[in-house]
């Protein structure tokens, strides 16, 4: 179907006194929202939404591994025993059960937590968006490592902060260089996702998270540690938080989910909070949606003490092993020599870079992928600053392991052909 473009059928003229019957548009949208635009994530899972396509695009946690028995358990059992309260209006902190489950959850793994440190929110993703709204005015400087997860650069896009990337290496920040960057910017704040980091899946090894938080405590810097994915650990021994370190205690948030260890769906997260900022916290929650739906703390706070998560993490983690296995396998043979990619210790991501110096744009070949019916995320909007056109993100947890080989030799034929 064509269309005609609309041509003004009398000349406008810059009229005073409008006639009654004519119209004035609707005022501009917020310079916020006009500066920042949608996930390039979503739009390419748009484009691939055929099932022939082989996606390693999305960030999907692996449907069949849901523990969807215990979950439709513990929400029979909450509605059938609490009823009255799991479908009530709740508090803006969240339900307490949940709260203290995950208190001595975090407890347990190094860092001391009472259930008043925590904050429940709906999804990880929303804590980023009421930090953003609690501590950034337009103008302000972030801090993220560079590349960095897409959803937080448009959070701190939105709340018309200056973005800037700090550069990172095959370990993650340098922790001199970010040194660096809060002498000379001033920021309020670094992001960080410390551990299989979205999207490269790199760890932040102990000696640099020390180094962060010296770095944090004597510039006075607040530290946003994202955790997603720590607990997807396939090989290796666990890396402290840095928010245990001496110097960053009482300046880092904690953010965790269960999106990746139980179900995205569920929408649960939440926010370990020094007191100072605790309570701006609980007021821009309390603006964007009152409270994380009752129903869904209490059947997560009832599958935490009716069934062994940990066993469940420990079961989904040796699946998600055996695919990047998979994936590790027959990336040398997929992409051009000399490309280079990361080993991710556990997680759901990694990040490749094609050889440097031939033009390689991962932004321009996707369409060549996609006629192959396989697909990923070109690497460049990961980026606050200075894109680096030749990386591209996989995800390597949402399809088997003959899935992955067989989206691998495409993607050869895509790269290679
Ligand atoms: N942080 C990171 C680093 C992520 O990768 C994601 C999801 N992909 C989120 C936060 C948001 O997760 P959720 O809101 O589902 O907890």
């Amino acid at each position: 179907m064509t269309t005609t473009p609309t041509t003004p059928t009398t000349p406008t003229t810059t009229a005073t006194a409008a006639p009654a019957s004519a119209t004035t548009p609707p005022p501009a949208l917020a310079a916020r929202v006009a500066g920042t635009g949608g996930s390039p994530i979503r739009a390419i899972l748009a484009v691939t939404a055929r099932p022939e396509v082989i996606n390693f695009a999305g960030g999907l946690p692996a449907p069949e591994l849901f523990d969807t028995e215990g979950i439709a358990a513990a929400f029979a059992e909450v509605l059938a025993t609490e009823p009255e309260r799991a479908l009530q209006y709740s508090t803006t902190e969240g339900e307490p059960a949940l709260r203290e489950a995950l208190a001595a959850r975090t407890t347990a793994r190094a860092l001391p937590t009472g259930a008043d440190d925590l904050l429940i929110t709906t999804g990880s993703q929303q804590a980023l968006s009421l930090l953003a709204t609690a501590l950034l005015a337009p103008g302000d400087t972030v801090l993220v490592e560079n590349p960095c997860y897409l959803a937080a650069l448009q959070a701190f896009g939105l709340a018309g902060a200056r973005v800037v990337g700090v550069p990172c290496d095959d370990d993650g920040i340098d922790p001199d260089a970010l040194d660096a960057l809060v002498a000379e910017h001033r920021p309020k704040l670094l992001y960080t996702v410390p551990t299989f980091q979205n999207p490269t899946g790199r760890t932040l090894p102990a000696e640099r998270r020390a180094a962060v938080a010296r770095v944090a405590a004597r510039r006075g810097l607040w530290i946003v540690e994202d955790d997603p994915y720590g607990e997807l650990r396939f090989e290796g021994g666990r890396v402290p938080w840095i928010a245990t370190y001496e110097g960053a205690r009482d300046r880092t948030v904690l953010l965790g989910s269960f999106s990746k260890v139980m179900a995205p769906g569920l929408r649960l997260g939440w926010l370990r909070v020094p007191q100072e900022l605790r309570r701006a916290c609980v007021v821009a929650k309390q603006a964007a949606d009152l409270h994380t739906p009752t129903v869904n703390q209490l059947a997560a706070a009832r599958y935490l003490s009716t069934y062994d998560l940990d066993a469940h993490v420990t079961k989904v983690a040796a699946v998600y092993a055996e695919r990047r296995d998979a994936m590790l396998a027959a990336l040398p043979a997929a992409l051009p020599e000399g490309s280079t990619w990361t080993r991710p210790e556990g997680g759901m991501f990694l990040w490749a870079t094609l050889p440097h110096g031939a033009g390689h744009d991962s932004t321009a070949l996707l369409s060549k992928a996609v006629e192959e019916e396989v697909a990923y995320v070109p690497g460049a909007p990961f980026y606050a600053t200075d894109p680096d056109p030749a990386t591209l993100r996989l995800c390597f947890v949402t399809q088997t392991p003959e899935e992955i080989t067989e989206g691998l030799a495409r993607l050869g034929r895509a790269l290679n052909g």
